[in-house]
């Protein structure tokens, strides 16, 4: 066991620290109120190389492990949660599905403008009626010829507005279930692929949500992503990487809410003294602070695990489950350290305290990493 970073993560940190406060932090409020997406930032990112920090040099990534990618989407989730969020889909979803079960030859066309930042991926799995139960995917891909028609739709997809590439998930075999849902990977100008609805949000308001939509989208036969029928198990094991991503969310957004109650606490006095000399105070960071360390060590487990080639369905969804819920009670109680002030939007807990809710809903609601985990230790 070794709970020492490399020098290289100490830098790493700090870059992305550094990056965020000059780059992201002056307009957070503003990107929030107008649900702006912020491309400008996100081009950036993948120039610095965080756009593919896990996949190898050759394909354009940053050749780094899920340690570092973690620590990207925290430092960009204590300034930002939508940032880490635009880049965790666009990474562990959509440029990791393709970098894990794409062919060679979709590895070198998509992988390298990914990882520089000059394509934006979205993932298109969840529909209307499919959300939890995702196997109940209804978008069909009819085989005609060579090509793949598909028709159908997908919501909530994160970056679908912004994207230039889209990987779907659609039935191809009705009769087979779990094994007769095929990945496809779109891009944006192919015919008969549209955009739907944007939608306006809770929180992660700078990350954009929307509607994708197929209508006899035809893709050639060279379109099919992985085996034939294994999108939606391919799809699972994609999910275990991203709940990495997402725990990595939780913690940052954790962290950004419980560095602003800290420094207000010692700012703010009542009944003639600082409110970080009540005890009533001092328990809630404690809290906070154990809850945040613990999630983040579970966080960077599974990432080791995942770096070393190791299954993670068990423990993604562990960390996942815990830095999330984690996420929600720390940010509550930031806005409590604050008092009325933590209501009011000239203080970024407020924000905090919305975007951070998403954690426990994308990639899998809390209930379901339980089921998740559940079905491990049961087996
Ligand atoms: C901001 C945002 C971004 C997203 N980005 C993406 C994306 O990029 N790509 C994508 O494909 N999807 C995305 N999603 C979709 C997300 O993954 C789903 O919303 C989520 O999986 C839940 O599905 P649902 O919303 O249909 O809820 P439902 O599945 O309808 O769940 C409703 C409630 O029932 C509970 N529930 C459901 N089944 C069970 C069960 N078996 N046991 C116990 N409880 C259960 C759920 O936990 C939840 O509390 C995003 C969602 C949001 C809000």
């Amino acid at each position: 066991m070794d709970f020492d970073y490399t020098p290289e993560q100490v830098d790493l940190r700090k870059t992305v620290r550094e990056f965020a406060q000059a780059e992201i932090a002056p307009q957070v409020m503003e990107w929030d109120e107008a649900q702006t997406f912020p491309l400008e930032v996100i081009r950036k990112i993948g120039e610095l190389g965080y756009m593919g920090t896990i996949f190898p040099e050759e394909l354009g990534g940053a050749g780094l492990g899920y340690i570092d990618y973690s620590i990207v989407i925290e430092e960009l989730a204590r300034v930002e949660p939508s940032v880490g969020l635009i880049v965790a889909a666009h990474t562990s979803l959509a440029a990791n599905h393709i970098y894990s079960m794409g062919s060679e030859e979709q590895r070198r066309r998509y992988l390298p403008r990914l990882a520089r930042g000059e394509w934006i991926g979205c993932w298109s799995l969840t529909e209307p009626e499919a959300g939890s139960d995702a196997a109940g995917t209804r978008s069909t891909a009819l085989r005609q010829g060579d090509s793949w028609i598909l028709n159908g739709s997908k919501t909530f997809t994160t970056n679908a507005h912004y994207a230039d590439v889209c990987v779907a998930m659609a039935v191809t075999d009705r009769g087979a279930a779990q094994h007769g849902i095929s990945a496809f990977i779109i891009d944006k100008d192919t015919p008969g692929f549209r955009l739907g609805r944007k939608e306006n949000k809770l929180g992660m308001r700078a990350s954009a949500t929307g509607e994708v939509i197929f209508e006899n989208c035809r893709l050639a036969g060279s379109q099919l992503l992985g085996r034939q029928g294994e999108g939606f198990v391919d799809s699972l094991k994609v999910l275990d990487g991203g709940r990495i991503s997402i725990a990595a969310l939780a913690v940052g957004t954790a962290q950004g809410a419980y560095d602003e109650a800290l420094k207000y606490s010692k700012q703010r006095k009542q009944f003639g003294r600082f409110i970080s000399e009540f005890q009533a105070i001092q328990f809630k960071l404690a809290d906070m602070a154990a809850g945040i360390e613990a999630a983040r060590l579970l966080t960077y487990r599974a990432g080791w695990m995942k770096d070393r080639d190791q299954r993670v369905t068990k423990e993604a969804a562990i960390a996942k489950l815990f830095a999330s819920e984690v996420a929600v009670r720390v940010a509550g109680e930031a806005v409590q350290i604050l008092g009325g002030y933590g209501f009011i939007k000239d203080y970024r807990v407020e924000k905090f305290y919305r975007d951070v809710k998403l954690c426990t809903i994308g990639e899998g609601t809390s209930e379901i990493q339980r089921l998740v985990i559940a079905r491990q230790l049961l087996k």
